[in-house]
């Protein structure tokens, strides 16, 4: 990436990856939303109100925590975490739902669709839905519906339809591709509100921008709290939303390095893991080229984490070019270093972080041995744990997982 460099260029290419494959119907669909995104970005009216929602609805800005007995456990390294967790539906894709919401509304759109895994996407849809008095319909898979009971039960309280998919493996993947075929057939009512920092062109875009208020609020924050730049962020990558907006406005601070953790799931074998970056080949899912988890036939492949919101095997483009580029790192964690990881957080700090940051943090625990002493990170922490405690509760026996002493 050259300095001055603006991602994506005008076709919503990040380099070789982005772009639109798409069919035809929904080519139109999306050049209306590119320029009402032009045209809303340059609106003072538009940025004063998305700005005054996240404040007084999602709870913006979030705390900069020094966590300092995380710190002096890991030894070397000052940590700070980005509290996104803190936030209303409890991540940081109310960043985003609010900001697709309100163009929505702009473009006179009626309804959202959107597709949902874990379902924290479809939460965060709903809400915004009902904020805004639209229709919403998401699309889960009815493997994710049986896994993720409550989310489904949060949306319908919302008022959201939840359709479920019974295609494929029907899971994240497959509700994307009903999510997507479902637009073509209704895109002069509906917004399609796409969850992450995939999908064709302008959504990698307009995503990151949504999420980028993380970067720039944790940029004021650290320069606030240590009088410098932090030399290092860390963040969980699933699509990777909530990694490149906290990496977006830090790219052009040379001497902060990236690093992406990706889900690595019980072993890096073929069906056994959600790291794309790591041992994906290029190819086209959900509109746009990026890296993806495939066969020699292109035929995407299975993938499996302990935490649902990093179950993708796809990834952001931008990603895919910070990679390439050099300009991020990625990295792989397993289910097992992730569990250790949320127990280490929740007994050093009090906090109970969803597991997908998690991956971060048990990153950080393998690296900070081999940092210099003083070293300043920030640790993106997208979510609350509230909707794993099933999930670690399950594995705290089968791991012996007593109250360790820290
Ligand atoms: C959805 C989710 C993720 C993964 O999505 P990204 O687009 O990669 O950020 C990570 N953490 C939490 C808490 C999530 O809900």
């Amino acid at each position: 990436m050259t300095r001055r460099e603006i991602l994506p260029d005008r076709t919503g290419h990040f380099g070789p990856f982005g772009g639109t494959f798409v069919p035809e119907t929904v080519m139109a669909a999306l050049a209306e939303l590119e320029q009402a995104y032009a045209a809303a970005r340059r609106d003072a009216a538009f940025r004063r109100e998305l700005g005054e929602l996240l404040r007084t609805y999602a709870g913006r800005p979030t705390p900069l925590y020094h966590a300092k007995r995380l710190s002096r456990t890991l030894g070397r390294v000052r940590v700070y975490l980005k509290r996104e967790d803190l936030l209303h539906t409890g991540a940081h894709k109310i960043n985003n739902t609010l900001g697709q919401g309100l163009l929505a509304v702009r473009m006179g759109k009626r309804r959202l669709i959107a597709e949902t895994g874990a379902g924290q996407h479809g939460v965060a849809t709903a809400t915004v839905a009902a904020l805004f008095g639209l229709a919403c319909e998401v699309f889960m898979g009815e493997e994710d519906m049986r896994r993720q009971s409550l989310n489904v039960v949060r949306m319908r309280l919302l008022g959201a339809r939840v359709a479920p998919v019974r295609s494929g493996t029907r899971t994240l993947k497959d509700a994307c591709n009903e999510a997507i075929r479902h637009w073509v057939t209704t895109v002069r009512t509906s917004h399609y509100c796409i969850g992450s920092v995939v999908g064709p062109h302008p959504y990698p875009m307009l995503v990151r921008d949504f999420q980028a208020v993380i970067g720039r609020e944790a940029r004021r924050q650290i320069l606030a709290a240590e009088g410098r730049l932090p030399d290092l962020l860390l963040a969980c990558v699933g699509g990777g939303s909530n990694a490149i907006g906290l990496f977006h406005p830090f790219r052009r601070d040379r001497k902060v390095r990236f690093v992406g953790v990706e889900a690595g799931g019980s072993s890096l074998a073929p069906g056994h893991h959600a790291a794309t970056l790591l041992k994906g080949s290029p190819g086209v899912l959900h509109g746009s080229r990026s890296l993806l988890l495939q066969d020699r036939f292109g035929q995407v492949l299975p993938t499996a984490s302990i935490s649902a919101g990093l179950d993708y095997p796809g990834v952001g483009p931008e990603h895919a070019y910070y990679q390439l580029t050099g300009r991020a790192r990625y990295v792989a964690v397993s289910d097992a270093q992730a569990l250790r990881a949320a127990q280490l957080l929740a007994r050093t700090e009090g906090i109970l972080a969803a597991l997908e940051p998690a991956h971060a943090i048990a990153y950080l625990e393998r690296l900070a041995p081999r940092l210099r002493r003083g070293t300043v990170v920030v640790v993106g922490l997208s979510g609350r744990g509230d909707k794993d405690v099933q999930t670690l509760a399950a594995h705290l026996g089968a791991n012996g997982a007593h109250p360790r002493h820290l």
